[in-house]
Parts: C-alpha cells; sequence; structure tokens
C-alpha cells in the first residue's frame, strides 16, 4: 500500500509520449501533423468552367477595341460538356462548347461566357446548334480556375506541426492523403472481469449486475480524445480473463475493472504476472479506489510499452482512480503539455459538514456554487463507491485529507473542478 502523491508520481514517471503513427485521414481529426502533407497532384487538376455557359476564344468575344458595347457574336455549338465529360473536340474561332461548372475546359477554349449572356436565351441550345452572345463584362481567360492556380503537384500543402481541422482534411482529401503521420490517438483497450456482470441491454437477473464500467470508461476515454477498445466482460476464470488480457496488451493502456481487491476470485494481479506485466503498485492509500493495480508490459527494441490499470469493480471507486490515474498517463502518453495531465485543484468553502477519514484521503462528490465571488462546495448524499448517481450530480469533488475527524460548515478545503 502507498500514498497517493507516490501513486501518482509513480504514473507520470511510468509514462512516456507515445511516438507520431501513420493513420487514416479521419482518425487524425483534431490531431496535429507530424509529417507535411505533400500533393500527388496540381489544383485545379486541369483548366476548370467555374459557371455554366459556353466555352470560347477569347477573340470571339471580345469587346470591340476600343468601343463601348461590345457586339453579339454567333457561335456554333459542338459540344455539350457537363461536370465528368470529357472531350477532344478543338474549339476554334467561331465555335463553341456548351459547358457546366466543374467541366474541364475543352482544348482551345480560353474563357467561359456565362448562360445569362445568351441573348435568345439557352433552351434547346446544344451540340449542332447555334447561340448568340452578348458580354458587356467579357475578360480575356474569364470563369475559367487555370490547372495548378491553387497549388501544383509536389508541393508541401500541410506542414508539419498543423492541427487538422475540417478544412485541413478536406485540403489533405484532394491532396490524395488517405493517411497522415499524426499524433497518435491513444488506444485503450477496455476489459471488465466478474462472472455476475451483465451488459446493460440485458434485465439482471438475481445476482446479477448491470456493467455500467463499460459504457463509463469508454465514455472517459473518447472524451480524452482517445480510441476505446471495448473487449466486453470476462467471468472470473482464469483463462477467460488470461485470454482477454493477451488481447488488450495489444493497445497503448489495457483498463480492466474489478477482481484487484484481495478476495478469492480477485485474480487479475496473478494473471497480470503471468502476462509479463510488471507490476508498478497495488493499493494505493485512497477512499474510494484503494484496490487499484497499476504496472507495465515493457516491449522493448524501441516500441512503447503498454500500461495496465486494474481499477475497482466498483463504479464509483473506478471513476475516480481513472480521473486521478489513468487520466495524467493518457495526457501523458498523448504528448499533452503537462497543465493537462490532471483536473484543475481550487480551494472552496463547505457549506456543510463532510467527514474525512483516519488512514487515507477521500474524495467526496460536490455540487459547486459561487457565493460572494468564493467557490462553496456541498456535498451530495451519497452511498459510497457503488454509488454513480452521487457522482452524475457532482460537479467537483471534495479532496480531504488524511487524518480523520469533521470538516464544519465554514472550513476550506480543497476540490477537484471540471468534474
Ligand atoms: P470487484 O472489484 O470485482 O471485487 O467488484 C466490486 C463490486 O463492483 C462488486 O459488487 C461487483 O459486482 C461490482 N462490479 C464489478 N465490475 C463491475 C462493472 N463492470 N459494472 C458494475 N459493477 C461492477
Ligand atoms: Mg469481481
Amino acid at each position: 500500500m502507498i500514498d497517493l502523491a507516490e501513486a501518482i508520481a509513480l504514473v507520470e514517471s511510468t509514462s512516456s509520449p507515445l511516438p507520431p503513427r501513420r493513420q487514416r485521414l479521419l482518425e487524425a481529426v483534431g490531431r496535429r501533423l507530424a509529417a507535411g502533407v505533400v500533393t500527388d497532384c496540381d489544383s485545379p487538376p486541369w483548366d476548370r468552367a467555374m459557371m455554366d455557359g459556353f466555352a470560347v476564344r477569347n477573340a470571339d468575344v471580345a469587346a470591340v477595341p476600343g468601343g463601348a458595347a461590345p457586339a453579339v457574336v454567333e457561335l456554333d455549338v459542338v459540344v455539350d460538356l457537363a461536370a465528368g465529360d470529357v472531350t477532344q473536340l478543338v474549339i476554334r474561332d467561331g465555335v463553341c462548347a456548351r459547358i457546366m461548372t466543374g467541366a474541364p475546359l475543352p482544348p482551345g477554349a480560353e474563357a467561359v461566357v456565362p448562360v445569362e449572356c445568351a441573348v435568345d436565351g439557352t433552351a434547346g441550345v446544344h451540340a449542332g446548334g447555334r447561340v448568340r452572345l452578348s458580354d458587356p463584362r467579357f475578360r480575356a481567360g474569364q470563369h475559367v480556375a487555370r490547372q495548378g492556380a491553387a497549388f501544383r503537384r509536389g508541393q508541401e500543402v500541410l506542414a508539419g506541426g498543423t492541427v487538422l481541422r475540417a478544412a485541413e482534411i478536406g485540403l489533405a482529401a484532394e491532396a490524395g492523403a488517405t493517411h497522415v503521420v499524426a499524433e497518435p490517438r491513444v488506444r485503450v483497450a477496455i476489459l471488465q472481469t466478474g462472472s455476475e456482470l451483465v451488459g446493460c441491454d440485458r434485465e439482471p437477473a438475481f445476482g446479477q449486475t448491470r456493467n455500467s464500467n463499460g459504457p463509463m470508461l469508454a465514455a472517459a476515454v473518447s472524451l480524452l480524445g482517445g480510441e476505446p477498445i471495448p473487449l466486453g466482460i470476462a467471468a472470473d476464470k482464469p483463462e477467460a480473463i488470461r485470454a482477454a488480457v493477451a488481447q488488450g496488451l495489444a493497445a497503448d493502456v489495457l483498463l480492466l475493472s474489478g477482481g484487484v481487491s484481495a478476495g478469492d476470485l480477485d485474480l487479475v494481479p496473478e494473471i497480470f504476472r503471468q502476462c509479463g506485466v510488471e507490476q508498478v503498485f497495488h493499493k494505493v492509500r485512497l477512499k474510494p479506489g484503494k484496490p487499484v493495480w497499476f504496472g507495465r508490459l515493457v516491449r522493448g527494441a524501441g516500441e512503447p510499452d503498454t500500461l495496465v490499470f486494474g481499477l475497482p469493480g466498483n463504479p464509483a471507486s473506478s471513476l475516480v482512480c481513472f480521473e486521478l490515474f489513468v487520466r495524467p498517463a493518457f495526457q501523458i502518453l498523448a504528448g499533452r503539455p503537462r497543465d493537462q495531465w490532471h483536473l484543475p485543484r481550487a480551494t472552496a468553502v463547505l457549506s456543510a459538514v463532510a467527514k474525512a477519514a483516519p488512514d487515507r484521503p477521500v474524495y467526496l462528490p460536490c455540487r459547486l456554487g459561487h457565493v460572494d465571488g468564493g467557490l462553496v462546495a456541498t456535498p451530495l448524499p451519497w452511498t459510497g463507491s457503488s454509488d454513480l448517481l452521487g457522482l452524475a450530480e457532482a460537479r467537483g469533488l471534495i479532496a480531504l485529507p488524511a487524518g480523520g475527524g469533521r470538516f464544519e460548515a465554514g472550513a476550506e478545503v480543497e476540490v477537484v473542478l471540471r468534474w
């Protein structure tokens, strides 16, 4: 059994940032690129019509030199081009193509005259017909996005260090990057042990308990931006737990709950040992959360370790241990700065009595409010380590130091915020 501060320090010193990972583009949303993205194409990839209209030669439509209004020109329409259509037909003087936005400009064409400039309208104007055009605002090369105007093949369009937001993801997609090298998304395998557990879709029979830890821990991992890998429930049988643990050790972190205290069926520490996981600590002076187990699988050869947490089965204990131990490990693996490793803390005034424990620090769910600019913590009714209702209502956790005794209303206490 070790002290809480020592346990947290051990978690921090055992964790180190994961190396960047090649990942599918969409997995990297919100993450920082470790390597730049180089495009395999020009953008636009070819001269692209930017209006619905007629692809023409400049000279056919340009205003009369020095003249006031442009003349009306009459051109033969030789081809119809929708987006996706291509043609070998060459647009020569005196002819044009009817063209839609997004189609490649046909060879020889230099500009697009918008449909609105067809003086007799465009109903029935198609290949084989003629069109009369008058464009008072005509400029040579108008309404055409030129090949490579935005970027060129071989260009680095996203530099290393860029955070991938929606626009960057779109740009990377345009550049042909199906995968990128970016900050790793921490993969967290989540396993529950207990022969009494059933899924939350089931009506528990007498003696059975719904698995709340699985969804809860997966949610906690998702909220940190990690990838939860749910491994489901293993019964309290060594073979079942061993097989699931072996699977979970492929992840960056294995979060297991249940079976880590001292009962006959608390098989987990021994199974971790058999699977080659080194224990860093087991049992911490803390309430709730005393049975917590922490260790690592050392892989060597430059491969990152897998961090392994055995969390208590009681859901409230499991979540308190997640916040105190798993959160900092996760943040360190994800490469986040030190000020994000832990939930923030503040001093608050108690609005009602709270009881400490003689031998270990106690964490109690509370409401938080402000009175006269000061923070006030109100302890919530709470039946203890299996009571999630109290935690769900809480906006903070009162952290009382070991030493027993009562903290009266009006006493200053430390609270964990943003719970
Ligand atoms: P254990 O840590 O395995 O001794 O379990 C302690 C208590 O937590 C027991 O009442 C278990 O039934 C309960 N428990 C264990 N795992 C879960 C879980 N995944 N969801 C809800 N309760 C659980
Ligand atoms: Mg159990």
